[in-house]
């Protein structure tokens, strides 16, 4: 046998570290023991599992003996624990929740190992059976590389009785809730790690982070754009020919806004009135689409103020409204 078959029967890939075949080795050890399994080729595993183990970790003791550094004998590395994975999920608040800060209630899909089969997902050892495709070590050989067995999902073993309790799954879903407080001015699409909430480690080690991104529901007033605020303001025709005061909304409540008189742009900018500043990032700009709106009809009074409105600028065309007074000329050249 070679030493790619011993990896093969523990299923680690040929550059496996001395940790990663050790745990294989534990992994397939616990369950090919035939104190634990019945299964008629149990024992055969079992012994397959050990001598493979044995031989790939007793070279490498031998060449450390035969090393000419023995005065200073290697040191290992401290070899770190694997950690849980990392989880990732979204936590979704109202713009200005956002802005101001809040704390919410994260629902967090967690599995706990099934009581009823002490997570092995079987309600015995008594039914399992060695799967024929991998002979036991859960990872096929397929175009040089070790891949999870299909036949058996990985687990080196098919079985015909699955535990009723998690249908098999060997866990029982528990859900975590965790109140997690959001800090002012965190954008949309901005991330908060919360330490140790992610997945368990599969050895005893440090359980993963939890990643959450933060989203914002729709506003009904504001459409924010990178970390400027934009809103549509209605304001009447008159008030933007006369210019003044008007009121906008911002997330701070309202803001009084001067309109420069005879505003012809569309669009005001309220400099750093947008989403809060965090750390290095600036407040952001409140940027007001004014929308003009036309009366539906117009009084007698109105009228009459119009009227005498539009006679004082044709009288003074020139410096009023050079391009009508430009215009008028054209016309009159073609009388
Ligand atoms: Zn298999
Ligand atoms: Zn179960």
């Amino acid at each position: 046998m070679s030493a790619a078959d011993f990896h093969q029967i523990l299923g680690v890939t040929p550059d496996a570290s001395a940790a990663e075949i050790k745990r294989a080795y534990k992994r397939l050890a616990m369950r090919w023991h035939p104190d634990r399994n019945p299964d008629p080729q149990a024992h055969d595993q079992f012994r397959r599992v050990r001598e493979a183990f044995e031989r790939l970790t007793q070279p490498a003791e031998d060449e450390a003996t035969d090393n000419a550094a023995e005065a200073s004998p290697p040191h290992k590395p401290r070899q770190s624990r694997p950690r849980g994975p990392d989880h990732r999920q979204d936590v979704t608040v109202d713009l200005t929740e956002a802005a101001r800060g809040t704390t919410v209630t994260v629902t967090i899909e967690g599995r706990e190992p099934c009581d009823d089969c002490d997570g092995s997902g079987q309600r015995s050892y008594g039914r399992t059976n060695m799967c024929g495709s991998c002979h036991g070590s859960g990872r096929l050989r397929r175009n040089g590389k070790l891949e999870t067995c299909g036949d058996c999902g990985g687990k080196g073993f098919t079985t015909d009785n699955s535990c009723p309790s998690c249908q098999g799954r060997g866990w029982q879903p528990a859900d975590r809730q965790l109140v997690v407080t959001v800090p002012p001015a965190l954008l949309p699409g901005e991330e908060l790690r919360i330490a140790g909430q992610g997945g368990p480690a599969p050895d005893g080690g440090e359980p993963g982070d939890l990643y959450l991104t933060l989203r914002t529901r729709p506003h009904p007033l504001f459409r924010l754009q990178h970390h400027d605020l934009h809103v549509a303001v209605p304001v009447s025709i008159f008030r933007m020919l006369a210019g003044g005061a008007i009121e906008v909304p911002t997330l701070d409540g309202l803001r009084e806004v001067l309109l420069p008189e005879a505003a012809t742009s569309a669009e005001i900018r309220v400099p750093e009135a947008g989403f809060p500043a965090r750390g290095r990032r600036k407040a952001g700009d409140l940027v007001v689409h004014l929308a003009p709106q036309h009366p539906a009809f117009l009084s007698k009074e109105q009228k009459a103020m119009l009227e005498m409105a539009e006679q004082v600028l044709q009288h003074q065309l020139a410096s009023q409204s050079p391009a009508l007074a430009a215009w008028n000329n054209l016309l009159d050249a073609h009388r």
